[in-house]
């Protein structure tokens, strides 16, 4: 009989596809089957993520949970960023925890679950060129990493830390692991990094200096393959080859996340963002401008230490020009080993809510005017997944969420859809013959 896995991913896509690597190693040493239910498996995976305290507060809690629950002689291992960075005081916190490993050592895993107390979470481990073997969670979308790491320092990231450098995957590794997906049915590649538009700087070897916009024109050369997207440019690296390539390559999706993180110039220099407000403002009006049905996404911070209310006026003044599609934002959070961790002018926490809600609140306004303007309009949409209630949903090109009523023969089919309703986080539409 298989044994049973139970693998929980926290975090970012990031974390999604190192999870399904982890699958396909572990599978490739012994068959194992995937469970949602934790109290039948044989393995305990939780894939963490560091990037704000909350979820790590959760983990000691969830383990302990895991713990009190699982079948007898099932193991326990704990991977991912808070692997990376709390190392072996994991398993000193929960001594029943079996194995540590760490965000840049996925690699490793079958080894790890055969040896008790193995810690592994050297960030300097290079597996950028490591053919990991076969698995994906989904047939229709396949992320596909383009680096490891991050050479940044912002200043409030612990990625750094847990990730260790930045090194690119070679281009022919990328395109051929787009020609697997596209031959196992998927029309969509989904590229990871956290910088993606930095590609190419740095290989581990010898290989093609290729950079992102020809990484991007060769992975869009792939036959069958028929959507692009990628996640995260940096604002540094938006060159205007870049947005062109973005701008006029049909296969590429056009909906982009660039984090902001501030509007102010002067909180920027203090995160080590590179860029100014002006800078930031100019390559959107150009990618707008080039690129008029391109939905924009950002992050952004309030409360970062120092922040005055001017400095915040800026990040609203910011969002009011832009008129971001969706935005993610958060309250600052020290993280451990990060410079800001050290600042002292810090920001009090109720001044932060109140920001966070007034940036909130306008946000919403503008999500319900650009979902409202949907209507009546045709979008061609990718069906992933089917609902319980008659729908069946899917990702615009410009990635808005949208349902028809349908069943499952629509799966993995790319339709034209006219939408007649609109709600915050969602479209609803008819299909169109
Ligand atoms: S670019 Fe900055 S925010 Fe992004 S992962 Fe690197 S250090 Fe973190």
């Amino acid at each position: 009989m298989p044994k049973k896995l139970f693998i929980e991913t926290l975090g970012c896509q990031m974390n999604v596809r190192d999870s399904e690597h982890m699958i396909a190693e572990l599978n490739a040493k012994e068959p194992y089957e995937l469970t949602t239910d934790s109290t039948e498996a044989d393995l305990i995976i939780i894939n963490t993520c560091s990037v704000r305290e909350r979820p790590v507060h959760k983990l000691f809690s969830e383990l302990g949970l895991f713990n009190k629950k699982k079948k007898e002689g099932a193991k326990i291992g704990v991977a991912g960023c808070t692997a990376s960075h709390l190392g072996k005081d994991i398993i000193k916190r929960a001594p029943y925890v079996n194995f540590v490993l760490g965000a840049r050592n996925v690699s490793k895993i079958a080894e790890v679950v055969e040896k008790d107390k193995s810690v592994e979470i050297d960030i300097n481990y290079d597996e950028s060129d490591f053919a990991f073997k076969d698995f994906r969670s989904s047939p229709y979308k396949a992320f596909i990493n383009i680096s490891i790491g991050c050479d940044k320092s912002c200043t409030f990231c612990i990625v750094p830390k847990t990730r260790g450098d930045e090194i690119s995957i070679p281009a022919e590794l990328i395109v051929n692991e787009v020609k697997k997906s596209v031959a196992n049915g998927a029309k969509e590649v989904f590229l990871l990094g956290q910088n993606v538009n930095n590609y190419g700087r740095r290989f581990s070897g010898e290989h093609d200096k290729v950079n992102f916009t020809e990484l991007l024109r060769m992975v869009s050369k792939v036959d069958g393959l028929e959507r692009v997207r990628f996640t995260s440019p940096h604002p540094l690296h938006m060159d205007d080859e870049f947005i062109e390539e973005f701008a006029t390559n049909d296969k590429i999706c056009k909906s982009m996340h660039v984090p902001l993180q501030s509007g102010s110039t002067e909180i920027l220099k203090e995160m080590k963002r590179g860029y100014t407000q002006e800078w930031f403002l100019n390559r959107i009006e150009k990618l707008r401008a080039m690129s008029p049905e391109v939905s924009i996404s950002t992050d952004i911070i309030v409360g970062f230490p120092g922040e005055s209310d001017a400095d915040f006026e800026e990040s609203m003044k910011v969002a009011k020009a832009v008129k971001f599609e969706q935005m993610f934002s958060f309250k600052y959070s020290p993280r451990p080993h990060t410079e800001a961790a050290e600042y002292t002018n810090v920001i009090d926490s109720e001044v932060a809510s109140e920001r966070l809600l007034r940036l909130q609140t306008f946000q919403d306004g503008v999500v319900d005017e650009v979902m409202r303007v949907q209507v009546g309009k045709t979008h061609e949409v990718y069906f992933e997944l089917l609902r319980s209630d008659g729908f069946i949903s899917g990702r615009s090109d410009n990635n808005f969420l949208v349902k028809v009523e349908g069943s499952e023969e629509l799966l993995g089919e790319i339709r034209k859809v006219r939408i007649t309703d609109a709600a915050r986080m969602s479209l609803t539409g008819e299909l169109l013959a």
